[in-house]
């Protein structure tokens, strides 16, 4: 398998690279274009989605990360990073754009004001993780390939994964949880992907 990316421009980039480097993973930041050769796999960090989006098309990631997902590159994102992965996004600012990859609808800062931010053990597959929320998305409207891998007791769905793309709304990075990246590892050594630019 050849590396897994994180995309290092906003947002926190280094609890995920530090999560896949408990996991014995070597993560690659990834900043620029010819940073994403030979990734197999690539994190999109929590964080403003709207900075993201912006800064990855200054840096001229955009075009290529949204080509290499439609290629099949496995990819994970958390909060920010799972709007940056929905093809819909509700609630975005004025012109605001995703790499696209999970045929969902997200809408941003879904939990409101006075839930902001929280920290939860949420169920996840067929079991619980530990994980903060923050300023949180959820997943509004999903398509007949998604499958719905978190939900709260309360009926919000917080995770999908569709083929070899997965998003949570939530943060199991800030908490040192390390279960949902050692799914993510498993997903990317299955796919064995390597991006060419
Ligand atoms: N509300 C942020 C956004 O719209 C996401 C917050 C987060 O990543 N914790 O991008």
């Amino acid at each position: 398998m050849g590396p897994i990316g994180v995309l290092c421009l906003q947002g926190d980039y280094r609890e995920h690279l530090k999560t896949l480097s408990q996991l014995g993973i070597e993560a690659k930041r990834i900043r620029l274009p010819e940073d994403l050769i030979g990734l197999s796999g690539l994190v999109i960090p929590g964080g403003e989605s709207t900075v993201i989006d912006k800064l990855s098309h200054i840096n001229g990631v955009f075009d290529p990360i949204k080509r290499l997902l439609s290629q099949g590159m496995p990819a994970f994102g958390t909060c920010a990073g799972l709007i940056m992965l929905a093809e819909r996004i509700s609630d975005g600012i004025q012109g605001q754009e995703s790499f696209g990859g999970l045929n969902i609808t997200v809408q941003r800062n879904a939990f409101g004001s006075q839930l902001d931010s929280f920290e939860a053990s949420v169920p996840f597959l067929n079991d619980y993780v530990s994980a903060a929320f923050i300023r949180a998305p959820i997943v509004s409207q999903v398509s007949e390939e998604t499958e719905i891998i978190s939900k709260l007791p309360t009926g919000e769905i917080v995770g999908v994964r569709e083929g070899n793309i997965m998003g949570i709304s939530f943060h199991p990075e800030l908490v040192g949880e390390l279960a949902v990246h050692s799914l993510f590892v498993e997903m990317c050594k299955k796919a064995d992907f390597r991006a060419e630019l």
